[in-house]
């Protein structure tokens, strides 16, 4: 079994979720007391928030370099990044390090062209849906054509994601405003909707969306697992 180099902590609230997931589905796949091979390099994300909000990509990116090489030295044998924000230095990770890096789009865009979605959705924050990093992955690679909600709704999606999600909490008020979000998706011809942030999963599930929803979490975190098991992910 390959060893899983996880940066996490951003935030926790969602590296717990990829640590259970995993270790869940080796145990699925191999049955009896087996469990996930794994290190995880956790960040303090009161200091990554800090740094995000002030555009200071240039000491983000050496902090996650930093944190690449350390899971490198311990052993990992490939990289999972826990946050779909922290892609955006992706490329500048991976010439820094011999070991590769499972992207967090990849497993997620490879199961919407199987469904055979071609118009989705993307919630994130609003990093992830304003920058390129992202969009651009999803269409470039995959031909996918990506819809993000207007200004307005960004903001409610980037704010319930940095005032509640990462420190756990979920209410039921943010719950009706992702759903009425979607929902606008949908009316302007979302046919799936992309929870490209790794801690919305944990306020909205499949019944709170028209369409069907893709979790950037679960697939990326179930895509570690078949890496690690010996299969080649799909990238
Ligand atoms: N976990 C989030 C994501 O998937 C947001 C936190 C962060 O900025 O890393 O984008």
């Amino acid at each position: 079994m390959k060893v899983i180099g996880l940066i996490g902590g951003m935030s926790w609230e969602s590296s717990a979720q990829y640590y259970r997931i995993i270790n869940e589905e080796v145990r699925a796949r191999l049955e009896g007391a087996h469990s996930a091979k794994s290190l995880m390099w956790s960040m303090d994300f009161g200091e990554i928030e800090a740094l995000q909000h002030q555009g200071d990509w240039a000491s983000l990116t050496e902090r996650m370099i930093e944190a690449a090489r350390n899971l490198e030295r311990g052993g990992a044998d490939f990289l999972v990044i826990c946050t779909n924000t922290m892609h955006r230095m992706a490329a500048d990770i991976e010439n820094k390090v011999k070991i590769p890096l499972l992207h967090i789009a990849d497993p997620t865009a490879a199961k919407i062209k199987q469904a055979g979605v071609s118009k989705v959705g993307l919630l994130g924050t609003a990093f992830t849906m304003e920058q390129d990093f992202y969009k651009g992955r999803l269409s470039e690679k995959f031909g996918l054509d990506v819809l993000v909600p207007p200004a307005e709704d960004r903001e409610i999606v980037h704010e319930i994601i940095y005032h509640e999600l990462v420190s756990g909490v979920v209410l039921e008020a943010s719950r009706a405003r992702y759903r009425e979000v979607i929902a606008r998706l949908v009316e302007r011809g979302a046919q799936a909707v992309i929870l490209g942030c790794t801690e919305i999963m944990l306020l909205i599930s499949q019944k709170d969306s028209p369409v069907p929803i893709f979790d950037t979490t679960e697939l990326h975190a179930l895509a570690a697992v078949d890496w690690a098991l010996g299969q080649q992910p799909q990238r």
